[in-house]
């Protein structure tokens, strides 16, 4: 990576800086840009990374600075979790009960006590991973979360639909809020974060109440997905 791109970089991030409401914390999302974009990014005083993949998310929190903060945002499988709970500071994608119980086990082997996310499906494709918030509610009154000692629920997560009208990404975005309202009872005073918002539409997500947003292409430019799924 040259200089140039380098200082593409610390430029673009400055400028999304500069959009973001003073409370809304920024999650670059770094997912296969390699180690020098990151490192770039990080020299530009970014300390919140936003990874996809736990084998990458690993090898890259292996060879950066220690003081940054690690966000798995990408689907989970079980046995993958245990690459990323040594250090990863939030887990912004637990859809389901299975995957938090599973964060529960590891997190106590670790003796850690790991902060999550609900991913919540709002969008109309049904391609996109989340609870049904009906289900989470039931899930939520039963009451599981509560012996889960290694897990701390901190928000919400989620995905507009993805779409030019913004009218439905206003729609998906301000239904996740209302399910971040509903929920916030059932967890007290640390559950404060709501994740949501992207590259083409965190201006609507912060309008409807975001506390972070999760932004990738608009720093470091468009991806290429060569990297083989793990
Ligand atoms: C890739 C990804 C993003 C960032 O997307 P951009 O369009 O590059 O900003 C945000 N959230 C999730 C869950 C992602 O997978």
């Amino acid at each position: 990576m040259n200089t140039d791109s380098n200082c593409k970089i610390a430029c673009q991030l400055s400028l999304v800086r500069s959009t973001l409401p003073e409370n809304v914390t920024l999650v670059a999302v770094s997912k296969t840009h390699p180690v020098a974009a990151l490192r770039a990014a990080y020299e530009a005083g970014q300390r919140i990374f936003g990874e996809s993949r736990p084998q990458e998310l690993a090898e890259k929190a292996n060879v950066l600075p220690k003081d940054i903060e690690w966000h798995m945002i990408g689907h989970l499988q079980t046995n993958k979790i245990k690459l990323i709970v040594p250090f990863v500071a939030l887990i912004h994608s637990v859809d389901s009960a299975h995957l938090a119980e599973a964060i529960q086990r590891e997190a106590a082997k670790c003796g850690r006590t790991i902060d999550i996310l609900l991913e919540i499906r709002v969008a109309a494709e049904d391609t996109k991973t989340g609870w049904d918030f009906t289900e989470l509610m039931q899930y939520v009154r039963s009451a599981p979360f509560a012996r889960m000692e290694n897990v701390r629920v901190r928000g919400v997560m989620g995905i507009a639909t993805h779409t030019t009208d913004a009218e439905a990404i206003r729609r998906d975005f301000t239904e996740l809020k209302r399910c971040y309202d509903l929920l916030r009872p059932y967890f007290g005073a640390r559950f404060d974060i709501l994740s949501m918002g992207m590259s083409h539409d965190y201006g609507y997500a912060t309008e409807c109440g975001a506390t972070m947003v999760r932004i990738g292409s608009l720093i470091f430019g468009e991806r290429n997905y060569t990297r083989k799924e793990d």
